[in-house]
């Protein structure tokens, strides 16, 4: 850290869209998962941070839960949260799928910013899809906006344009200390990453609304004098009928989220790793405060 003569750090909110590639962005930023990710829209739950480092600059980055119209109780408070990680950034980054264009969530979105006294940068993901004509036509529509400093197109999945993005937001960074040691890259406790991680694996395994009555939570940490640690968790589901979903044919279902959890697990956290998996049902885990508490929302959002 002595070979720069001024370090810089700056907090980017990443704000956008359900799906549009914000936690995808985030873990190729920094250069490993600390967001999970799938195919299906709000898998982001809380406000989660990705720190990474370049150069003099230590970037900060607030990946959000989705901002839509909310809902449910737990719709709220993710969008409240969303919104308090704008408040809290230096800069804000607008996530916009090129794929989806300027949809209904996306001019929600465009109206509260306009609100915001923030530096707006506006990145245009997923061009990996879409022909250049359609992405230079829709760039124009929303740099007539007059809302962003600059506009990005990017692939968050190949990477591509992605550099040039960091590069800019090197330059954009203030002067000022590091707010976290250089090796940290997450503010996520373990246990709470380790449930996120079979929460991901439960979403890429369940279909339609499933995914969104269930929840996951880390309920033991044994370290074993081999070196390696059982992680037992448990998976929240509203009805009886969700559970025999959750479980499969003979365990069958949940011993392949339990397998693919335990293969990310061990890789990410470099030792080996066993996961013990219970399914329960909980009724209304959607309407209990501490379930809100462990994911740092506002109940009363
Ligand atoms: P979030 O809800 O905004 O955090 O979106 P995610 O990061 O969870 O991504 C939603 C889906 O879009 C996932 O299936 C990603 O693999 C996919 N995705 C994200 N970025 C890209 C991209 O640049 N190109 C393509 N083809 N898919 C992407
Ligand atoms: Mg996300």
């Amino acid at each position: 850290m002595t070979e720069w003569n001024e370090t810089k750090c700056g907090f980017i909110a990443i704000l956008g869209a359900p799906n549009v590639g914000k936690s995808t962005l985030v873990n190729r930023l920094v250069g490993a998962k600390v967001s999970i990710v799938s195919p299906k829209v709000q898998t982001t739950r809380t406000r989660v941070l990705g720190i990474c480092i370049e150069n003099a600059a230590q970037l900060i980055f607030i990946d959000t839960p989705g901002v839509f119209a909310p809902k449910r109780r737990l719709d709220r408070a993710m969008v409240a949260s969303a919104w308090g990680g704008v408040a809290d950034a230096d800069s804000v980054l607008l996530m916009i799928d090129a794929t989806r264009g300027l949809d209904a969530d996306c001019t929600i979105i465009l109206k509260k910013l306009q609100e915001q006294k923030k530096t707006c940068m506006l990145a245009i993901n997923k061009i990996d899809l879409v022909d250049k004509q359609k992405l230079l036509a829709l760039a124009e529509r929303l740099n007539e906006t007059g809302l962003f400093s600059d506009i990005y197109m990017i692939s968050a999945e190949t990477g591509d344009g992605v550099s040039d993005l960091l590069a800019r937001l090197v330059d954009n960074a203030g002067p000022g200390p590091w707010m976290y040691p250089e090796d940290q890259i997450s503010d996520m406790p373990s246990r709470l990453l380790a449930a996120e991680i079979t929460r991901e694996k439960l979403y890429l395994q369940l279909h339609q609304e499933l995914p969104y009555a269930t929840t996951v939570e880390t309920e033991g940490w044994e370290e074993r004098d081999d070196g390696s640690v059982t992680i037992s968790q448990i998976i929240f589901v509203e009805k009886p009928g969700q559970k025999a979903i959750v479980l499969g044919k003979g365990g069958s279902k949940i011993k392949t989220i339990g397998e693919s959890s335990r293969r990310e697990l061990t890789d990410l956290f470099g030792r080996p790793v066993h996961v013990k998996l219970f399914v329960k049902v909980r009724e209304k885990w959607g309407d209990d405060p501490e379930r809100f508490r462990d994911w740092g929302l506002d109940f009363n959002a």
